[in-house]
């Protein structure tokens, strides 16, 4: 474990060997988010003097807050040839905005330590490219330090009952032993994820606290093997397959500010809406939502693709998902402030639904690729998409995500969807 102190708060870079990461300049980042600016940046941009230099805008201002201009394709501003970033090759990395400075690392507080996960986003991240973690130990302490608002924040267990600052990680390191264990097939042990999320949103912590939690999580995952043949999983429902579909389409829908200006507010609601309700029909094309997601492939194509589980390159999926699974529950982005504020256990279930969006996410891009079944690439992208919005996108934390997490509770709906 790497810890340092950050300001006011210690910081604990994500301890998880089987990751790695180095930025191999590949850009993608730079044209696939939209970068919000403070005023630090703001102050750095004006006295690298790029407006009076390029004679163009370099920052926009939308909805009451400013970002990092781009150019028509999405690409940021100064993302220039090779995937070079300008600001970047002409002043250095600490003068670039402190978003890009951090990224793939995410900062997520807890009652005593800020925790560094990294973001699956990144294409060196998926593919595990570069030194370990604890190498950025130094770069994260000096960008942490930054972070004005960095500050202990309180976890919950369930919605009534605040955690001690050590309960949420009696609750990782169980759930963390389930998922690790290479003995079991990866599909055996995303049962078990949704399984134990399902029995954990029923539950009251009020009289569950401390020893007892570590019982009660210890004795759910040792029982895990037993139960979970006892409860065989029916083929998921024409309605689960449909909130499904739903969920996959709100970790795909993020449109650039460019596309929402010329639309305009009503235009773009009520697109976003029209291409929801295809996704939840399921039926005729699947709406275009960017290069590789639908546009050219029918929702029954994407039916017809086989599961992950029989892909050519399963073992190479199980790695990574089992990695993306660890690095999220052990980096604190399953819940509290790694992800919108949650519960432990309704960020339990968060996860469940954020893996059966991989999968099926991974299916409709091997449709596009006219293959029988996901390949890692197609996993690789699919994962890519899912983690990018996972505790970013203010839809997947909102009211009308949990009410489909509430219905995925009923009938076992988690684990028939990540079956499916
Ligand atoms: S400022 Fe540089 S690092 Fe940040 S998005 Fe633009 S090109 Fe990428």
């Amino acid at each position: 474990m790497t810890v340092v102190a950050a300001r006011s708060i210690p910081l604990e870079i994500l301890a998880l060997p089987a990751q790695r990461y180095g930025c191999h300049g590949c850009g993608d980042c730079c044209r696939d988010f939209t970068v919000q600016l403070r005023e630090a940046d703001l102050a750095k941009l004006r006295a690298q003097r790029w407006e009076e230099r390029l004679g163009v805008p370099v920052t926009t201002e939308f909805r009451g807050r400013r970002f990092l201009a781009q150019r028509v394709d999405g690409a940021c501003v100064f993302l220039g040839e090779g995937g070079r970033c300008r600001i970047h090759a002409e002043f250095g990395l600490e003068e670039k905005p402190l978003a890009c400075q951090m990224f793939p690392f995410v900062l997520a507080p807890d009652a005593r330590r800020a925790r560094a996960g990294v973001s699956f986003a990144c294409a060196s991240v998926l593919a595990n490219k570069g030194p370990a973690l604890a190498s950025h130990a130094a770069d994260v302490r000096r960008m942490a330090a930054m972070v004005d608002e960095l500050a202990p924040a309180r976890t919950m267990l369930d919605d009534a009952t605040e955690a001690s600052s050590e309960e949420p990680d009696l609750v990782a390191e169980a759930l963390d032993r389930w998922l690790r264990d290479a003995s079991r097939p990866l599909a055996e042990r995303l049962d078990g994820l949704a399984w134990l999320a399902q029995q954990l949103s029923g539950a009251r912590f009020a009289k569950v606290r401390g020893p007892r939690l570590r019982e009660l999580m210890d004795t759910l995952v040792d029982a895990l093997p037993d139960e979970l043949p006892l409860h065989p999983i029916e083929p998921a429902s024409r309605a689960q397959r449909a909130t499904l579909r739903q969920a996959a389409f709100f970790r795909l829908e993020d449109p650039k500010i460019g596309d929402l200006r010329r639309q305009g507010r009503v235009r773009a609601v009520l697109g976003q809406y029209l291409r929801s309700r295809r996704f939840s029909r399921g039926r005729g094309a699947v709406p275009a939502m960017g290069a590789g997601w639908g546009g050219a492939v029918a929702f029954a194509a994407v039916d017809a693709v086989g599961p992950v589980d029989g892909s050519p390159d399963a073992a190479a999926i199980d790695e990574l998902l089992t990695r993306w699974l660890r690095a999220t529950v052990l980096g604190g982005r399953a819940w509290g402030s790694g992800f919108y504020g949650w519960s432990v256990t309704a960020g339990l279930q968060a996860l469940a639904l954020n893996a059966a969006c991989v999968r099926w996410l991974a299916r409709l891009h091997a449709a596009g690729a006219g293959r029988r079944a996901p390949s890692i690439d197609d996993v690789r992208a699919a994962l890519s998409r899912v983690d990018r919005a996972s505790g970013r996108a203010p839809w997947i934390g909102s009211r009308a995500e949990r009410m489909r997490l509430s219905y995925l509770r009923i009938d076992d709906g988690l684990r028939c969807i990540l079956r499916a």
